[in-house]
C-alpha cells in the first residue's frame, strides 16, 4: 500500500496507469475507519484495478468549529484498516496541500442542497462539492464510491458531475450497521454509553416506516416514527421525512418510484444521520 501526501506525488504515481487502461476507483473519507468505509473499498476492488481511498478531514464543509476540532483521527487505526482491507494507494494530503491559497467556490447544485442537511448545515455541500472536486482532479478516477448512509451527498456529488460533466461514475454503497441496528458512523465513538443505547430509535425508527409502509399513509407513518424518537431521553430530533428521494422534497402520497426515510437528531453532544429507502 503506498501511502501519498501531494497532488503531484498522486498524480506521477496515477497518470502512467491510467495510459494503460487500468481502471481506477475513489473512496473519499474523512478517516476515523470503520467496516462502513471498509465496504465501499471491498465494492471498489471488485469494480477497478487500482483502489485510492483518500484521509482528508475538509475544513471547508464543517458548518461548526469544534465539530471540526473534536473530529477523530486515529492515525495508526486507519492505515491498518487500509492495509487489512487491501486499499491499492491512501492519498493523505496537509489542508496547505489541498488549499494552498484562500479561495471562492459556489456551484449551483439545485434546490436539494438547502433541504434536510443543507438547512442544518448551511454551506455543507458547497464544502464537500469542493473538496471531491479537488479529490477528482487530483486522482482522475473512472469510478468513485460514496456511502447511502450520505444519501444527500450522494446527490449532491452527482449534481457536481453533471454540472462539471466530469466522465466519472458515482457508485453509491448500502449503508453498514451494527448488529443492532446503528448506522457506523465516525461520530459514534463520542456516544456515552446511555447515548448509544437511546441512539437506537434512530433505526428503529426508520425500520418501523419501511415495515409499516404499505399499511400506513405517510402522515401516520410520520406521527409514529416522530413518536418513537420524541419519547427517547436525550434525542433532540432535527428532522425526520419521508421524500422522493430524488428531490428530498417531502413525498405526501407515495406515488414517486422512489421514496426514502431520512433522519437527524442529536443523540447527546453528537448528531447522526441515518436513511433507509422505503422503494
Ligand atoms: P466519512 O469519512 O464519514 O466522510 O465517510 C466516507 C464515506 O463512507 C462516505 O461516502 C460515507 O457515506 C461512507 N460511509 C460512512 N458511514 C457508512 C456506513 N455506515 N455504511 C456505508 N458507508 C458509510
Amino acid at each position: 500500500m503506498k501511502v501519498i501526501n501531494t497532488i503531484a506525488a498522486l498524480k506521477s504515481l496515477l497518470e502512467p496507469l491510467k495510459l494503460t487502461q487500468q481502471k481506477i476507483a475513489l473512496v473519499p473519507t474523512m478517516g476515523a475507519l470503520h467496516k462502513g468505509h471498509v465496504s465501499l473499498i471491498k465494492i471498489a476492488q471488485l469494480q477497478a484495478d487500482v483502489v485510492v481511498c483518500s484521509i482528508f478531514v475538509n475544513p471547508t464543509q464543517f458548518t461548526d468549529p469544534k465539530d471540526l476540532e473534536k473530529y477523530p483521527r486515529p492515525l495508526e487505526h486507519d492505515m491498518k484498516m487500509l492495509e487489512d482491507a487491501g486499499c491499492n494507494v491512501v492519498f493523505m494530503p496537509s489542508v496547505t496541500e489541498m488549499y494552498p491559497a484562500p479561495e471562492e467556490w459556489h456551484i449551483d447544485l439545485g434546490p436539494a442542497e438547502f433541504l434536510l442537511e443543507g438547512e442544518f448545515r448551511r454551506g455543507h455541500y458547497q464544502g464537500v462539492t469542493q473538496i471531491v472536486k479537488k479529490l477528482f482532479d487530483a486522482v482522475n478516477p473512472d469510478v468513485a464510491f460514496f456511502g447511502q448512509k450520505d444519501f444527500q451527498q450522494v446527490l449532491m456529488i452527482k449534481n457536481m458531475v453533471a454540472h462539471f460533466e466530469m466522465p466519472i461514475q458515482i457508485v453509491s454503497c448500502p449503508i453498514i450497521r451494527e448488529d443492532d441496528g446503528l448506522a457506523m458512523s465516525s461520530r459514534n465513538i463520542h456516544l456515552t454509553e446511555a447515548d448509544r443505547k437511546n441512539a437506537l430509535v434512530l433505526s428503529q425508527a426508520l425500520l418501523f416506516v419501511k415495515n409499516n409502509f404499505s399499511s400506513l399513509s405517510v402522515p401516520q407513518l410520520l406521527e409514529e416514527a416522530k413518536k418513537l424518537i420524541n419519547e427517547t431521553p436525550g434525542v433532540e430530533l432535527d428532522y425526520f421525512t419521508i421524500a422522493n428521494g430524488e428531490t428530498l422534497l417531502p413525498e405526501v402520497d407515495k406515488s414517486h418510484h422512489d421514496i426514502v426515510a431520512l433522519v437527524a437528531a442529536k443523540v447527546g453532544q453528537t448528531r447522526l444521520i441515518d436513511n433507509m429507502i422505503l422503494r
